[in-house]
């Protein structure tokens, strides 16, 4: 049975930057999910700076919109890898507008960066690994400067890798709350109707899990959601959601 806590080994205590106990807040929260869980940590007795990161894909409008129920003004950071389908350009504003969402923040990767490791645009052919951590994983990390606590829409139905995934972690010494994770797709698509949120436009031309345009292909009928991301590869994530694919800041540590 999958846990609701991600186990941490040493007796010392791991404090988040301005103090924090995040194995006690683990503990204190581990048994919510939802907007119970959304609600402990945004609520008046919030404990530290807190982010969503959203990829704007084809299920992220109902966490944002749980989110928003709660504190339109939360900062929700997206990653634009470049490699973005318009779409997904024009249904994050879309999301902005109907949810009332004010504190998103679109980040790129460093250009710099970008000029040594990918110069011609196609990593992701010889090395999506490097490519993602470039695009992905390295901006992200930029972003969540400063945030004690970030959250992801991420599901346990969605992956064998994320089956077992618990709802609050500790990560590069920052929690992640994964509110959805033991939500089911019936739960989601449920929800998702009764607040009439708008689906991604990709979702219609049979695009159902939608990231980057060279890894994201149309899902034929009978496939997993999932299959048509990075198709006829073994790779199945972007690497933000390993446990320690994000440095730690300056002082924390997951032991
Ligand atoms: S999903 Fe593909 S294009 Fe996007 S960052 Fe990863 S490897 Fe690169």
């Amino acid at each position: 049975m999958a846990t609701s806590v991600l186990e941490v080994g040493s007796p010392a205590p791991v404090s988040g930057a301005d103090g924090l106990d995040l194995e006690e807040l683990t503990r204190l929260h581990s048994g919510l999910s939802g907007q119970d869980l959304l609600r402990a940590f945004l609520g008046p007795k919030r404990p530290g700076p807190v982010a969503l990161v959203s990829s704007f894909g084809s299920e992220s409008a109902l966490l944002l919109a749980l989110v928003a129920e709660i504190d339109p003004a939360l900062p929700i950071i997206f990653i634009d890898t470049g490699k973005l389908f318009a779409e997904t350009l024009r249904y994050r504003d879309l999301l902005i507008g109907r949810l009332g969402l004010t504190q998103v923040r679109t980040i790129v990767p460093e250009a710099d960066r970008l000029a040594v490791a990918d110069p011609a645009g196609t990593l992701w052919l010889s090395d999506p690994d490097a490519c993602c951590h470039a695009r992905k994983v390295e901006p992200l990390e930029r972003a969540l400067a400063g945030f004690d606590i970030w959250i992801s829409g991420i599901k346990r139905y969605q992956t064998a890798q994320r089956a077992t995934m618990p709802t609050i972690e500790l990560v590069g010494g920052r929690l992640k709350l994964n509110p959805l994770a033991p939500w089911s797709r019936e739960r989601i698509e449920t929800e998702f109707a009764r607040r009439a949120l708008p689906p991604h436009p990709l979702e219609a031309e049979g695009f159902l899990s939608i990231g980057c345009v060279p890894c994201t292909g149309r899902v034929r009928t009978g496939e997993d959601r999932r299959a048509g991301r990075w198709r006829d590869s073994d790779k199945t994530e972007c690497g933000i959601h390993h446990s320690g694919a994000l440095r730690a800041p300056a002082g924390k540590t997951d032991r």
